[in-house]
């Protein structure tokens, strides 16, 4: 299994700079975690938009979706075009009207997911713990091949996550603020949290993701390592982790 970071900005694209995309690949089959603004056209640079047929959305905060809609019109296009001749799967959590939006469009397909569920997609069992934030949002873990990613998409800190994440291969942990902040206020985890989330559970190795737009992003190495993981580097845009 492999996971490329496709973007990793939190809130907003940095000029050339997506938010929050990981394309997960095994054996030929491809899945796209998140789909977030500046993904769709940064993917290009590493696979063709019609050989990903499943998209899992961890939740409906624009950094995360907001480029769902052009790949339904990709689909809609191509498949016109004889060049996919699959549905496009979007997998998110339980949405009246992100369904009625993926639905819309000819060669597409919504399922919801929640805590309870299992979805084996292509070779990756994938399960789900819900997280602290403003709207529903899960974490997601892939199992494959014996290997596994867990990817935290925004959360405040829980201790949930310490169990769900055990011995990870690969942990990516959102990375919102710097040591001392407010994360339990926003939603989100500071260089602290994920550092004790990367120790506690475990992680054979570990990105910080879902980065801020200010401050020196080493200073949130720095932080996280002191937790007691050493194994912990930045996410960035192209980075390629072979499990
Ligand atoms: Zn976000
Ligand atoms: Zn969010």
């Amino acid at each position: 299994m492999e996971c490329r970071v496709i973007g990793m900005w939190g809130g907003f694209p940095k000029k050339n700079g997506p938010c929050s995309g990981y394309l997960i690949q095994h054996d030929g089959f491809s899945l796209l975690i998140d789909c977030g603004s500046g993904v769709l056209t940064a993917l290009q640079n590493y696979i063709d938009l019609n050989d990903i047929d499943h998209v899992i959305l961890t939740h409906y905060h624009y950094d995360h979706f907001s480029d769902i809609g052009a790949y339904l019109f990709s689909r809609l296009v191509n498949t016109h075009l004889g060049r996919a001749d699959e549905e496009l799967c979007v997998y998110g959590p339980e949405d009246e009207d992100m369904k009625k939006q993926v639905e819309a469009v000819a060669y597409s397909r919504f399922s919801s997911f929640n805590e309870e569920s299992q979805l084996e997609i292509g070779p990756f069992t994938c399960t789900f713990v819900r997280n602290i934030h403003p709207v529903e949002t899960y974490s997601i873990k892939i199992v494959c091949d014996n290997k596994s990613i867990v990817f935290t998409s925004d959360t405040s800190f829980t201790n949930d996550l310490i169990l769900f994440a055990a011995n990870a291969d690969l942990l990516i942990t959102e990375c919102s603020l710097y040591e001392g902040m407010d994360g339990a206020a926003s939603g989100h985890m500071t260089s602290e949290h994920a550092g004790i989330l990367a120790y506690q559970s475990n992680a054979k190795k570990v990105l910080l993701t879902h980065l801020p737009h200010y401050g020196d992003l080493n200073d949130l190495v720095v932080s996280a390592k002191k937790q007691g993981n050493e194994n912990i580097d930045l996410a960035e845009p192209g980075m390629l982790i072979e499990l």
